[in-house]
């Protein structure tokens, strides 16, 4: 199945820390993608900005370096000179006043423009504000801006107000790429394009839902930046929110920017404040030779974790006493992250000896494999009387669509994609962040005042021992961590 693509307009991007793993790893080899698939207008142009003194030539042989390693399908692409010939760079610093005129210079009058802050979240103040002083950005710019935005609700609120102050909230495009993900999206078009679910979705008949977002790597070469923030600001307090949020918000009355964000941010607002024995954090320890996360983050006295796991409910008509189980950590037992709707059992069981009835499930898998898988009873085939099985219906969305996985596109591509047609709904609104930083921040504060080391546990793991019991307590366990 082809989707139809329609090009964008025409418009001159500019990226902040151009040379940095980020734009290497993701921005650029997203925009090649887009390149070669035809959704750019010839006149494109993409502009490198950062400190290095580098020239044209330099960074574009870079970029083709950095498709060559984090895409190597495209590598050889014949796509790939025409792109870069698209590449343009500029030496500047965010905090200074060298290669500003340049970069003015070098921007076309009559396009979009868009400046993707690949940067320290410390300059983006200072990106901004010599934007606008610069002239360089119109009222009809966009800028992108990467997490972490802030670390809790002051430095989130500062953010906002010094952006705020060069850029109105409908040229602010905060990054939070699971919202870019396929079967993030999905799961709107799951939940209201379809009368199949959304009769089902809320306390009558869900009990409870499950989500887990597990990595299999440690902490090992990000230590420093990690050490500083930990599960609940690097992946609770944005990435699993926004889960909650989609799976939880009532059917905005269109698919537009504001009507999304004004239902999000419903649900957030609706979090009931988290008890202290509804969360479990933990930290991994050393296994024979890998070394464990005080050694990753180089610091013996660390009490950031690396793996939480929570219950959290919302105060509202739909899923009053429906728990929401969360949990992420890293060193886990397999890399994979799904959402799992538990249903309740069916009231009365007319089937006498038919085995032991399980609730359906609907998991929605993010990774890997994107797609969805919906578990219903049936009958095991036989003559052996009617004993029941439970068999799942699944649907990898990129079979499904005749694709092989690999031309998906990327979330960053999405979204890039996003800024220049100028549409906000995949994107968090400043108050959105501010709500959600309002319901963490309370535990983080608790965390750091109690002195209590979190759970070690184990890699290869499901995380520690105290996690299943958060479950076990209600009468319910998690999913296996499997891909
Ligand atoms: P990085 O590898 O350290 O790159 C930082 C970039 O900023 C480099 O290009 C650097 O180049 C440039 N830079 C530093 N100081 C500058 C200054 N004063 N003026 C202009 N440019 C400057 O960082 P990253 O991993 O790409 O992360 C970039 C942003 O994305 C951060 O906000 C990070 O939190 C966020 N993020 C990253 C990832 C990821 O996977 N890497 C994921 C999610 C979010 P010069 O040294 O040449 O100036």
């Amino acid at each position: 199945m082809v989707s139809r693509l329609i090009q964008v307009e025409d418009f001159d991007l500019v990226i902040f820390g151009a040379t940095g793993d980020l734009a290497r790893r993701k921005i650029l080899p997203g925009l090649f993608r887009r390149h070669a698939a035809g959704q750019f207008p010839d006149t494109v142009r993409i502009i490198g900005a950062a400190r290095t003194a580098t020239d044209e030539a330099a960074f574009r042989a870079d970029t083709a370096a950095a498709i060559a390693e984090f895409d190597p399908a495209r590598a050889q692409s014949p796509d790939l000179p025409a792109f870069l010939d698209r590449l343009h760079y500029v030496a500047l610093d965010a905090t200074g006043d060298e290669g500003w005129a340049q970069l003015s210079a070098l921007m076309r009058p009559g396009v979009i423009r868009a400046f993707y802050f690949s940067v320290a979240p410390v300059l983006f103040g200072a990106l901004a504000e010599r934007l606008a002083g610069h002239g360089i950005a119109d009222g009809d710019s966009r800028i992108v801006v990467e997490k972490p935005f802030g670390r809790d609700l002051g430095s989130a609120r500062a953010l906002n107000e010094t952006l705020a102050r060069h850029f109105d909230e409908g040229q602010i495009y905060r990054i939070d790429h699971y919202l870019g993900k396929e079967t993030v999206q999905n799961l709107m078009a799951v939940r209201f394009a379809n009368m199949l679910f959304e009769p089902l979705w809320n306390a009558h008949y869900i009990d409870h839902v499950q989500i887990t977002v597990a990595e299999t790597m440690g902490v090992a070469g990000r230590g420093a930046y990690y050490d500083q923030s930990g599960a609940m600001r690097d992946m609770i307090q944005n990435h699993l929110m926004q889960l909650v949020c989609l799976i939880a918000m009532e059917p905005p009355y269109h698919f537009d920017p504001a009507a999304v964000r004004d239902e999000k941010l419903k649900v957030i607002r609706a979090l009931e404040p988290l008890a202290p024995g509804d969360i479990v954090r933990g930290q991994y320890v050393a296994d024979g030779d890998t070394p464990g996360y005080l050694d990753d983050v180089e610091n013996p006295d660390s009490r950031t974790e690396s793996f939480v796991a929570l219950k959290l409910r919302i105060a509202n008509w739909r899923w009053q006493g429906v728990p929401f189980y969360l949990r992420t950590g890293k060193r886990l037992r397999a890399r994979t992250s799904e959402i799992a709707i538990v249903f309740r059992l069916p009231p009365h069981s007319i089937f006498d000896d038919s085995g032991p009835q399980k609730a359906n499930q609907l998991v929605i898998r993010l990774q890997p494999n994107e797609g969805m898988n919906l578990k219903v009873m049936i009958k095991e085939p036989g003559p052996g009387g009617m004993r029941l099985v439970q068999v799942p219906l699944d649907m990898s969305f990129a079979e499904a669509l005749g694709r092989d996985g690999t031309d998906m596109p990327d979330a960053y591509e999405r979204l890039i994609t996003d800024v220049i047609r100028g549409n906000q709904t995949l994107f968090m609104r400043g108050d959105e962040v501010e709500a959600a930083w309002a319901w963490t921040d309370p535990v983080i504060a608790a965390w750091e005042a109690s002195k209590t080391q979190p759970e070690p546990y184990d890699p290869g793991t499901s995380g520690p021992e105290e996690s299943l019991g958060l479950m076990h307590r209600d009468g319910r366990r998690w999913r296996e961590i499997k891909t």
